[in-house]
């Protein structure tokens, strides 16, 4: 599905088959001289049928077309390799770009999962489903790094580059002043929330996003384009939204742990979540991986606020309620 949602500025929706996010928005920026792709969809089939076919409706011609990707994640950057010609550039940020150059080993998501009281008999199934490992980008994109306060000019568009970090580690947003359009990618969403998970010691995600979503909602915003469902208006009051549904999970955690101590799995097993299975036990293995990469995320917070603590017991993190914060 193609639309124009202003002068020159397009979304293709491409769609995620099997995912619950149903589609990943892809935004085009026409232009005379040099087109804008922002964010693509998945390495995929079904998602480059759906790119090229939204492409040659809108006659841009891929030999002069750059991209701009939010973040890592492979619904955002994976298709990018199918469509790079010689010329295009690649906008992305450093700390995305140097966790890709790292590498991501299944082996260390399976032992922090380990540590946190995920069950043995489910990694494998998880391994086999995760969309991260199965449709990711070719190795070895290079980049056009951008950083805080960059410019992408582009016919009467002229995109300031916005440092958001918490989806990812250096998710980036881009804020076109003029016109008042945030191009949010999976910072704020409007059907759904977005996502902060925690998989590896040494970042506080959840701190970063709330920093995050404070900085956004000093932006003077009239319109989202969100990487993901509806295109919305009202900013500030999605901010709010999901702020309080933050802190309504962090009551939730609390209440959980005051009946006493447990580890990451317990307490996710215990939280609510907003999904159409009646219990727990009946969460595709999936979900259930990505609700406990919440729970660690929302887990990291409160200790580092000082209102719960962690033991690890038997290789195992146990956390407790904090009796002196
Ligand atoms: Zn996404």
């Amino acid at each position: 599905m193609i639309e124009e949602i202003i002068i020159n500025l397009y979304r293709i929706e491409i769609p995620l088959p099997q995912s619950p996010l149903k589609a990943v928005n892809s935004y085009v920026i026409k232009n005379s001289e040099r087109n804008l792709i922002i964010d693509t969809g998945l390495n995929q089939e079904e998602c480059m049928d759906a790119m090229q076919i939204g492409l040659k409706e809108l006659g841009v011609d891929l030999r002069k077309t750059d991209f701009f990707i939010t973040h890592l994640h492979p619904d955002h950057l994976g298709l990018v390799s199918n469509l790079m010609t010689d010329t295009s550039e690649i906008y992305f940020n450093q700390p995305d770009a140097d966790r890709l150059k790292a590498g991501f080993l299944w082996d260390d998501f399976v032992s922090f999962a380990r540590l946190n009281g995920y069950p043995e008999k489910e990694i494998e199934a998880v391994g086999n489903s995760h969309p991260g490992f199965k449709f990711r980008s070719k190795e070895n994109l290079v980049f056009h790094i951008l950083k805080e306060g960059d410019t992408i000019s582009i016919g009467d568009y002229a995109f300031r580059c916005v440092e958001t970090p918490g989806h990812s580690w250096g998710h980036m947003c881009l804020y076109e002043p003029s016109k008042k359009i945030l191009v949010a990618g999976d910072h704020i969403l409007n059907d759904i929330t977005p996502g902060i998970q925690l998989w590896s010691d040494g970042w506080n995600p959840l701190k970063e996003y709330l920093a995050s979503l404070e900085k956004v909602y000093g932006l003077d915003i009239e319109l989202v384009l969100p990487g993901h469902r509806s295109i919305f208006r009202n900013c500030r009051e999605r901010i709010q939204e999901l702020k309080h549904h933050h802190e309504k999970r962090f009551d939730e955690i609390i209440s959980i742990l005051g009946k006493g101590h447990k580890n990451a799995f317990r307490v996710a097993s215990q939280m609510s979540w907003d999904i159409i299975y009646d219990s727990w036990d009946l969460f595709p293995v999936l979900q259930k991986w990505f609700a406990i990469g919440e729970t660690i995320a929302h887990l990291k917070y409160l200790e580092e606020e000082g209102v719960i603590r962690r033991e690890t017991q038997k290789q195992r993190r146990v956390y407790s309620l904090n009796v002196n914060p």
